[in-house]
């Protein structure tokens, strides 16, 4: 059996139960080494293989699984965040599946929301933003047309972008296309959840200027949108005046006592 699972954002306390116990039992762990956090691998029994996968290819890593899976072993593949997220599981699913091999997938906290958990924040403010964009500028990986940045600002929903934290002067100009404004709220969280975390508030305008200060260029997360503001409407859900399944409404209670 193959575990693909999610490490979580980087501080160990937030992998999950079923994560850590499926750890505990396994033969083979494959980590992504450069995001994962490896003091997780104490969580490994005596005798566990471990593989970074840093230095592995696709098929390296397939072929690192596949015998000790045919073997009736238990391998786990774990990936940081969550591995939904930019996670490259998805191709690692579909060549096991050439062998007829039984995997799952455990979700993991993934590091947009350990970036909200940092900033005390809340994606969806009423009347501010229903909506969370995750998104990344255009690298190495192409992006599909009509995916790009400058198509998504022009929402101003919140937006969180991955993997784009060494092109900040190109994002700025994006996010400036699609409309955000120069003093759009903005902020930099370096290694959420990490003990060397770093949060940075700024402004979409000074978003590489900031990170150049705090000598950020890469394991960050860019968050946008008004939700770092201060207006916001209270939620309807938690209003005496709004009724639901389970409260009624101020008023209805009084009439019927
Ligand atoms: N699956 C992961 C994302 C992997 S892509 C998840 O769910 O979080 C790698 C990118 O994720 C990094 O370049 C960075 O942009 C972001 N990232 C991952 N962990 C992070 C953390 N703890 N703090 C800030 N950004 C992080």
């Amino acid at each position: 059996m193959i575990y693909f699972i999610g490490a979580g954002p980087g501080d160990v306390d937030l992998i999950t139960v079923k994560g850590k116990n499926l750890m505990e039992k396994a033969d083979l762990i494959i980590y992504a080494g450069s995001l994962v956090n490896p003091e997780l691998l104490k969580y490994a029994k005596n005798g566990c293989v471990i593989m970074n996968s840093a230095h592995m290819t696709l098929e390296e890593v397939i072929a690192a699984m596949v015998p000790v899976a045919q073997a009736g072993k238990l391998v786990v593949r774990l990936h940081t965040g969550d591995p939904s997220i930019y996670g490259a599981h998805r191709e690692q699913i579909d060549l096991l599946r050439g062998y007829g091999l039984d995997y799952e997938v455990v979700p993991g906290v993934s590091s947009f929301c350990a970036a909200a958990a940092a900033l005390k924040a809340e994606y969806t403010l009423p009347n501010i933003s229903q909506s969370v964009i995750i998104t990344r500028m255009e690298g190495r990986t192409p992006v599909p047309d009509k995916q790009k940045i400058a198509d998504y600002a022009t929402h101003h929903a919140t937006m969180v972008i991955f993997l784009s934290s060494g092109m900040l002067e190109k994002l700025t100009k994006e996010l400036l296309a699609g409309g955000y404004k120069n003093d759009t709220p903005a902020a930099i969280v370096y290694k959420a959840s990490w003990p060397d975390e770093k949060i940075c508030k700024c402004t979409v305008a000074t978003l590489a200027q900031t990170a150049k200060e705090n000598n950020i260029s890469n394991l960050a997360l860019i968050c946008v949108g008004e939700f770092l503001g201060n207006e916001y409407d209270r939620s309807k859900l938690y209003n005496p005046t709004f009724s639901h399944g389970f409260r009624a409404a101020s008023a209805e209670k009084e009439e019927s006592k």
